[in-house]
Formats: C-alpha cells, sequence, structure tokens
C-alpha cells in the first residue's frame, strides 16, 4: 500500500506549491523510495488543452497524450520520470465521469450528490496510482488556495481520507506565506494561522507547515506559529526565497522536510540521499563559464508560463554546455522586414516558438528568412518548424502564395496541411495528435549527430504536418526531411544540410527535458549558439584589430 501526502496552499496563490511538492518528491526519491506526483484542479474543464496560454500558461503533455497543467511538468523535470493521465484532474473530469455513470444509471435511483458521489469519485482518483504497487508514495498536489469555494469538495475528500485510512498513511504538507513589513520591520505570522485556521474548520489538520519568506525564520517565529498553528515546532519549514527553483530540494533537504515526513509516516528503509547528479547540474548553472543570447520568437511572450517547457530546457542544455542561456523575448507579431536586423541583432541562435492561429506568423517567417540567410542557428519547434517549411517553400521554391491549411485554407500551395485523421474531428478538447510517436532519424544528419541513434520517441501536439505531395521538391532544393513517422511517413523533422545548424521539428523536445537528461536537441542548440558566439566574438575582434591598424 502507498501512502499519501497532500499539499495544499494558504494566503495566496503562486507560493510555488508545484515547486514545494516536486522538492519533496525529489529528496523521497533520492533517498531510494518510488514517488509520483498528482495534480488535483479545481476549475470545470475537463483539462487544460482547451485553455488560451494566456489563461493557463503552458499546457503540458503526457507521454500517453494528457493534457495537463504545467506543474506536471516540473514533476518530470524534477524526478526524471513520466506522468500520466491519472497525474492530472479536474473538478470538470470529475464531475463529467458523476454525470456519466448517473446517465448509465449506476447510482440505481438515487440523489446524486457532492457529498457522497462527487467526494468519493476524487478520493478514488486520489488513490488510483497508489494502487499501483510501484510506488511508496504518491503526492498530490491540490491546486488553489484554501478558503476558494471550489477546491472545497477536493479538501474534504482529503479530510475522508485522513479519517478512512492508518495515521501514519496520510499527510498534510500546507504552504503558506510569512510576509515581511518592512515599516515594522516585521515578519507577520497572522496570515498563516488565518490560513491554518480555515483549513482547520474544514476538519483537515496540517501536519507540516512550509513557510515562504523572504527572510530568515528564527527560532522563536517558528515556535510562535507551531504554538498559534498546533503542529510541531520542527514541522515549520522555512522556505526562503531561491536564486533558481533548482535549489529549492537543497534547501528543503536542509530543513528536514523529508526527515520529518519519513518519521510521521513510519518509514524506516530509507537511504542517505544520492543528490550527486542534482549538485553537479546546480554548480554548473550557478557558475557558467561563458553566455549565448538566444531569442525566443513567439506571440505569447508577456507570459513567460506560456512557453514554460523551453525556458526550463535551455536551463538544462546551458548547465551541460557550461553557459548561461539568456532569453531574448521578441514579439513576433511585430517582426517586419525593415525591422528584423535591428530586433534579432546580438542574438546566437533563434527558437521559433509552437503556437496557434494566424497572429504573428509573418513575423516568424521573416524571422526564419533571417536566420536561414545570416547562418545563424535556427531551431524550429512545432509551429516553428511549420513556419520554415513555409518560408522555404515561398523564398526558395518559389511558391509564394505557400502556406497551412490553418492560417490560409484556399491557398493554391498548402505546404502544411491538415491531417487526414484530422478531417473528420468536430470537438476541441483532446482531439489533436497527441503524446509520444516513433521517429525515424536518417543516418549522417544533424539529428542523428545530436541524438546519436536512429530510433527515437517524442511527444506531439498539433493538427497539422508537413504536406508530403511537396517533398521530392524540398528535397531537391535543399531542405531534407531527416525524420519521418515510420508508420505514417508523417515528417517529423526538417534540416538544410548546408546550414551551420538548422533545424525543425513537429513534435515537442522541451517535454523530454529534464535536470538529469536534457533534450538532445536543445544541447545541440546550445552548442551550435556557443559556436557561433565564439566565432563572432573573433570576427569582432579581427574587425577592431584591423581598425587599429
Ligand atoms: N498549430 C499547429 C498545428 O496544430 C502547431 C501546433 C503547435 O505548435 N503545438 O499543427
Amino acid at each position: 500500500m502507498a501512502k499519501y501526502i497532500f499539499v495544499t496552499g494558504g494566503v495566496t496563490s503562486s507560493l510555488g506549491k508545484g515547486i514545494i511538492a516536486a522538492s519533496l518528491a525529489k529528496l523521497l526519491q533520492a533517498r531510494g523510495l518510488n514517488v509520483t506526483i498528482q495534480k488535483f484542479d479545481p476549475y470545470i474543464n475537463v483539462d487544460p488543452g482547451t485553455l488560451n496560454p494566456y489563461e493557463h500558461g503552458e499546457c503540458y503533455v503526457t507521454e500517453d497524450g494528457a493534457e495537463t497543467d504545467l506543474d506536471l511538468g516540473h514533476y518530470e523535470r524534477f524526478l526524471s520520470s513520466y506522468t500520466s493521465q491519472a497525474n492530472n484532474v479536474t473538478t470538470g473530469r470529475i464531475y463529467q465521469t458523476v454525470i456519466n455513470k448517473e446517465r448509465a444509471g449506476d447510482f440505481l435511483g438515487k440523489t446524486v450528490q457532492v457529498v457522497p458521489h462527487i467526494t468519493d469519485e476524487i478520493k478514488h482518483r486520489m488513490m488510483l496510482l497508489g494502487q499501483d504497487e510501484k510506488f511508496d508514495i504518491v503526492i498530490t498536489e491540490i491546486g488553489g488556495t484554501v478558503g476558494d469555494i471550489e477546491s472545497l469538495p477536493f479538501i474534504e475528500a482529503v479530510r475522508q481520507l485522513q479519517w478512512e485510512l492508518p495515521d501514519e498513511d496520510v499527510m498534510v504538507v500546507h504552504l503558506t506565506l510569512i510576509p515581511y513589513l518592512k515599516a515594522a520591520k516585521e515578519l507577520k505570522t497572522k496570515p498563516t494561522q488565518h490560513s491554518v485556521k480555515m483549513l482547520s474548520e474544514t476538519g483537515v489538520h496540517p501536519d507540516i507547515l512550509v513557510c515562504r519568506t523572504e527572510q530568515p525564520l528564527n527560532n522563536e517565529i517558528k515556535r510562535k506559529i507551531a504554538l498559534f498553528c498546533n503542529v510541531k515546532t520542527d514541522a515549520v519549514i522555512e522556505a526562503m526565497d531561491a536564486d533558481t527553483i533548482y535549489e529549492v530540494p537543497l534547501l528543503m533537504l536542509r530543513e528536514k522536510l523529508d526527515l520529518i515526513c519519513l518519521k510521521k509516516m513510519n518509514i524506516t528503509n530509507y537511504a542517505e540521499p544520492n543528490l550527486d547528479k542534482w549538485k553537479s547540474f546546480l554548480d554548473k548553472l550557478k557558475y557558467p563559464k561563458s553566455k549565448v543570447t538566444v531569442g525566443l520568437i513567439g506571440k505569447y511572450i508577456e507570459l513567460q508560463d506560456a512557453y514554460k517547457s523551453i525556458l526550463e530546457s535551455f536551463v538544462h542544455a546551458g548547465a551541460m554546455n557550461e553557459v548561461k542561456v539568456e532569453v531574448v523575448n521578441v514579439h513576433s507579431e511585430f517582426i517586419t522586414n525593415e525591422n528584423v536586423s535591428e530586433k534579432l541583432a546580438g542574438l546566437d541562435g533563434l527558437l521559433v516558438a509552437p503556437g496557434f492561429g494566424l497572429r504573428g506568423i509573418e513575423g516568424k517567417i521573416i524571422a526564419v528568412k533571417y536566420a536561414r540567410e545570416k547562418g545563424l542557428p535556427f531551431f524550429g519547434i512545432c509551429l516553428g518548424m511549420q513556419m520554415a517549411v513555409i518560408e522555404f517553400a515561398r523564398n526558395i521554391l518559389g511558391l509564394k502564395d505557400a502556406h497551412s491549411t490553418e492560417m490560409d485554407a484556399n491557398s493554391s500551395n498548402q505546404v502544411i496541411s491538415i491531417m487526414e485523421e484530422q478531417k473528420k474531428i468536430k470537438l476541441m478538447g483532446g482531439t489533436m495528435r497527441l503524446g509520444a510517436y516513433p521517429c525515424e532519424i536518417q543516418e549522417g544528419s544533424l539529428a542523428h549527430q545530436i541524438y546519436g541513434t536512429t530510433h527515437i520517441s517524442e511527444r506531439h501536439r498539433h493538427r497539422y504536418e508537413f504536406n508530403n505531395d511537396y517533398l521530392n521538391q524540398f528535397q531537391e532544393n535543399g531542405m531534407i526531411a531527416s525524420g519521418t513517422n515510420p508508420d505514417t511517413d508523417l515528417v517529423e523533422i526538417v534540416e538544410i544540410p548546408n546550414h551551420p545548424f538548422f533545424i525543425g521539428v513537429q513534435y515537442h523536445p522541451e517535454l523530454k527535458s529534464s535536470v538529469e537528461i536534457p533534450a538532445p536537441l536543445f544541447v545541440g542548440f546550445i552548442a551550435a549558439a556557443k559556436k557561433y558566439n565564439e566565432q563572432s566574438n573573433i570576427g569582432k575582434k579581427k574587425s577592431a584589430s584591423s581598425i587599429e591598424k
């Protein structure tokens, strides 16, 4: 039987429950336990797949094709292990299941109610992964903030589990905020007291308080929080703001968060934490030898969460190359032929981001052209790859109206077209080509060099694909399909071999990048940017010395 740790949040949102949950999981994993993390979200969307990135940040996709909350990305990046459909559950999903059962007559004439029917379904899903013998511990993050009307059924389910299961099998970690009032020069504990009180009113009592704070908590404050919130003093954990999220596991180790959990759950067979790989990554991250600047060309750049996995992949790949990766966000909507060289000046590489719809498309195409012509390392992901194909068709193949069916269904050269199986789909939710598919890589290609193998599997989220009617024309003119799906021939990777680094992928390599296993394409792209930077520095020095002469 697995044991269950619930992570709730109080006082405000955005305290970083996901990072605390992932850090705790990392420590328990480093001590030899098998841990998974799941997220329960209180909104009514069945999954976040239909949410605009401005609403909810990036939609993260699992191996088995679930469209999930971006916190699952953190879980995978910290643990280097995969999550699945079962790891993200929303209120919408719970209600959908219960309503479908009601329609099927499964409740045998009973009145269907929030308690017990909705809470039973929540409990069932909370314990689902724990029934898999694989896991010793299941950590469940409850989205939202304690006191929200919509998270009440989830909290009630936690209360019932606390009552039903043996004491040592369930625990609750509550994340809260201890604000520092500059005027009073004091840390204030009252918001935390109120939030614990609110949680206790629902019948759930936290075992551990993790306190986000800008200032260290001295023993006196810890004792005060413990006394008024009715937890043991050593269960008041200080969570200071960190320079990087990847430092949080070590901060939590110092505060003994993992040991307190193990003690409460009566787990005795654990090892000293093995965090060697993690620490060596952190060292490289903190002490880079040089810097590269890459441009992220997208249309949601005002909201950094929209590109979370891409930004984190840059962090992983930067550490691997021992460089600091500075990301310059360039809004694709405002790139024009006239200003492109000014907007992209000083960059060592260009990543054209995934996306949907017409807005900002032409700017992306202009950016691709610039990178192609200037020999600037180029990396296109999903829509970014599709834009690279369109740019090549327009400017090299001379197909002036080349486009994607998504943007212009009347174009006479739809070099990117809707996938056959997508044509009949009417519903939006969960209907894209989602999750992991295999890809065969051509020997001797750049992709082959980067991956070091010809068989890979990567994750997807798209409806459109390279139109194979044009494949010969592309290959004859210098853009090759170096990776294809072995079953359908769908083009997964395009390259321009006579360019220093030009690669576009239909899949999302950022979804599989983790601290300990960075995504090869990101590592390769940053290596190319580093080379470009070194060469342009040599160029600059040379021209400076010729001016001096
Ligand atoms: N809009 C494109 C498609 O559906 C690309 C999707 C993406 O970038 N994730 O094919």
